[in-house]
């Protein structure tokens, strides 16, 4: 049974924690391939404005160049509007009938896994791997969501924080792939 992580984020931009994660699920879940799906716009974050896609899916393949067990996924994008995890689950589920899916998010998502749309459909359909965060404590799974915790890698990192670094003149190559420093620098974002 082909065993699939899906890793939904801004990735606005993809970082060393979120590859880093990634890589922690892959190894402890034994995970065959994770996908990267990036989300058009996050429910849980109406009031902000993306990067334009192009330009966050660009800083995304760069970054999971030669990461044999990394695919990008586009279909949020593709649809539009806001993202809601059910409808990309359920694409998921049909797509690979037969495969076990697990949905990763950070400690910081999980209280609130009942106010996702559908939440029971989406329990039904995949686990939840949930990834440390330094400072965020560990809060059980709510029901009817199942899951486990994974041990590594926590990292501190986040993408708003890089975001403020950039805008404060501050380096940023040591907390993203070099191509995706070079993709900010070159194309001036967050300043
Ligand atoms: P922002 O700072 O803009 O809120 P973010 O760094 O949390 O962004 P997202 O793209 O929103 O990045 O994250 C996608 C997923 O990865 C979320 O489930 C988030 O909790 C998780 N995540 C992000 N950064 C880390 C990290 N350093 N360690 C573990 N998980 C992370």
């Amino acid at each position: 049974m082909e065993r699939l992580g899906l890793f939904g984020g801004s990735f606005d931009p993809i970082h060393l924690g979120h590859l880093l994660v990634a890589q922690a699920a892959r190894e402890e879940l034994k995970l065959d391939r994770i996908f990267f799906i990036l989300a058009a716009q996050s429910p849980f974050k109406p009031e902000s404005k993306p990067t334009p896609a192009i330009e966050r899916l660009k800083m995304l393949r760069l970054a999971l160049v030669g990461i044999l067990w990394a695919e990008v996924d586009e279909q949020e994008i593709q649809r539009g509007g806001v993202s809601y995890t059910i409808d990309t689950v359920r694409h998921y589920a049909n797509r690979f009938s037969g495969a076990k899916l697990f949905y990763l998010i950070g400690t910081d998502h999980v209280a609130q896994l009942p106010k996702w749309r559908e939440a029971n459909e989406i329990a039904k359909l995949s686990e939840f791997l949930i990834i440390p965060r330094p400072g965020e404590a560990q809060s059980q799974i709510p029901a009817p969501f199942r899951g486990e915790f994974l041990k590594g890698f926590p990292l501190g990192v986040s993408s708003s924080q890089i975001r403020a670094r950039v805008k404060a003149d501050l380096p940023v190559n040591l907390l993203v792939p070099p191509p995706v420093a070079e993709v900010i620098r070159n194309n001036r974002l967050y300043l």
